[in-house]
């Protein structure tokens, strides 16, 4: 597809548009923003002060700083027992970048990549931006909005290459379980798809269920490539750095992407990274705790607002809501989202952004203050919605 024809992404569009009203001095409640709202922990913010007083200021080398690269296999082998060396890790301007170069290395005009709806808003375009073609597996709540192994073989064609997994989910919450990916990791082996397993939520995880990486699975794990990031695990969207753990092979021919495209990513931001993967327990557990408190306030002010019972999501930054059960039927996701951003500053995404109609993503990421005032504000506007 021409650039030209490239959608700008939904999120990124509903942020523009709240930022826009916050300069205009007019108020705004976002969970529409997929981000914990919280400072960057201090002793990453002081790596990067020295890093900056020790004037590490010059082009990093284009595959990330080898202490970094260093760190990052070791936490996802300490973590998730992943068996990485630094050689299999290319630090990237976040998570999303990784996933464009992966797409532009592996992509040929017509290739079909399967994903499944409700989706992450920006792996369609970027698919397309390739020449691929998404081919959507379609989920249900009913179905706990998750893939099976047998919709996957069914799915597959002559021309189905990739398919993307996103574990923990963005934008339903749900975690899949160990015996659930060895299942659909033995499909994708058997119709040699490439697994492009999207890990960047793996440290927000709430109940008792672990995560589970899809490059855990030994001989299964073959054919996956694993998508990482700094950007949701510690609090750090803003510094852009993320990381695509696969074979050697495969990261010399990104970092070659890389080199022709940002040169690496901002030697500061690394030197934070760092940091933070030298104790990376010490930062994930009281953002996930934090994170855990606001996911409470979120479900419990909605549940006492609209009378739902509405589940907590065990993972990631999400809720997904049928928008009946806000009481608002004869609208689309995206008119309903607007209106309400205009009329009253409360920022949520459609589930047509998502691939879901009918549905609405509120992200917990936001103060708690923030998300109470945010639902009073939102009981309000649905009573006289109808
Ligand atoms: N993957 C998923 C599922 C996401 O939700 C996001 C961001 O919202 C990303 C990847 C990219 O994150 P980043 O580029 O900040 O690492």
């Amino acid at each position: 597809m021409p650039a030209q024809k490239v959608k700008i992404s939904e999120t990124v569009r509903i942020n523009s548009l709240v930022l826009h009203r916050q300069k205009q001095g007019k108020a705004v409640f976002n969970l529409g923003a997929g981000e914990p709202v919280l400072d960057t922990p201090e002793l990453i913010k002081r790596a990067a002060e020295q890093a900056l007083r020790e004037n590490k200021t010059l082009y990093p080398p284009v595959a990330g700083i080898p202490e970094l690269r260093k760190l990052a296999a070791h936490w996802m082998n300490n973590k998730y027992r992943t068996h990485f060396k630094p050689d299999n890790v290319l630090v990237t301007n976040g998570g999303k970048l990784g996933l464009y170069l992966i797409f532009q290395s592996l992509l040929k005009q017509g290739d079909e990549v399967l994903l499944n709806s409700p989706y992450w808003v920006s792996y369609p375009g970027i698919v397309k931006l390739f020449g691929g073609k998404p081919k959507i597996l379609r989920t249900t709540e009913a179905g706990g909005w998750k893939i099976t192994p047998n919709c996957l073989k069914k799915a597959c064609g002559k021309k189905t290459k990739i398919l993307i997994l996103n574990n923990a989910n963005n934008p339903t919450g749900i975690l899949y379980s160990k015996s659930e990916l060895k299942g659909i990791l033995k499909v994708a082996a058997e119709k040699k798809l490439t697994v492009i397993s999207d890990e960047v939520y793996s440290g927000l995880i709430y109940g008792k269920n672990k995560f589970y990486s899809c490059a855990s699975f030994g001989r299964l794990s073959k054919n996956s490539m694993v998508i990482q990031s700094c950007s949701k695990n510690f609090a750090m969207t803003g510094w852009r750095v993320g990381f695509v753990f696969a074979e050697s092979q495969m990261v010399k021919i990104l970092t070659g992407l890389l080199s022709q495209s940002t040169s690496g990513v901002t030697t500061i931001s690394q030197w934070a990274a760092v940091a933070a993967l030298k104790y990376p327990q010490k930062f994930t557990l009281p953002l996930k705790n934090e994170l855990r408190k606001r996911r409470d306030v979120l479900v419990a002010e909605l549940n006492k607002a609209f009378g739902l019972s509405l589940k907590r999501p065990e993972s990631s930054l999400y809720l997904f809501v049928k928008m009946g059960d806000l009481g608002a039927k004869k609208i689309s996701s995206m008119e309903f989202c607007k209106g309400l951003l205009e009329k009253t500053g409360v920022a949520l995404i459609p589930g047509s952004a998502c691939g879901q109609e009918g549905y609405i993503r509120f992200s917990f990421g936001s103060k708690p203050e923030v998300l109470k005032k945010a639902i009073k504000i939102l009981a309000n506007y649905c009573k006289k919605l109808n």
